[in-house]
């Protein structure tokens, strides 16, 4: 006698857009924490790295609002680390670029003051501004 089982595609369709975006496959992560282990923007993020890559598996879509996935520096230290090959990296990429496509942005340019605008480096306004404005 075989019992037939019936396994149900359950990833929502945020889940697929991020793995589309960013070309990670999210269900190889295994939560083992070496990416947070090695993180250097962790101690200002909202959330851990790898509670990030958890929240996304799950379909939390309100991972997007926190202010973890900007502070992410984009230093692949995570992409080294993992066991598992997932770059992070390139996840919190796809979430901050779901984000500025629907033209909504981290820095707005009106509000820095004018004070902190003469004493920035050029280059950490430009780079700013690629990455945190659509
Ligand atoms: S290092 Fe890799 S496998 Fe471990 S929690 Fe981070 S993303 Fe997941
Ligand atoms: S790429 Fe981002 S999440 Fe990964 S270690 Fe660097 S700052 Fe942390």
């Amino acid at each position: 006698m075989y019992l037939k089982l019936s396994v149900k595609n359950t990833e929502s369709d945020f889940v697929k857009k991020i793995e589309e975006i960013s070309g990670e496959n999210l269900m190889k992560c295994n939560q083992c924490g070496k990416c947070s282990a090695g993180c250097p923007s962790v101690s200002r993020m909202e959330s851990l790295p790898n509670q990030v890559i958890r929240r996304v598996q799950l379909g939390d879509e309100s991972v997007l609002e926190d202010d973890t996935i900007w502070l992410c520096a984009s230093c692949f230290t995570c992409a080294v680390r993992c066991p598992k090959g997932v770059d992070l990296s390139k996840v919190m990429e796809a979430l901050r670029l779901l984000t500025l496509r629907k033209n909504v942005n981290y820095t707005q340019i009106e509000k820095i003051p004018r004070d902190e605008l003469e004493v920035l480096p050029p280059i950490a306004l430009v780079s700013n501004f690629r990455k945190m404005t659509s």
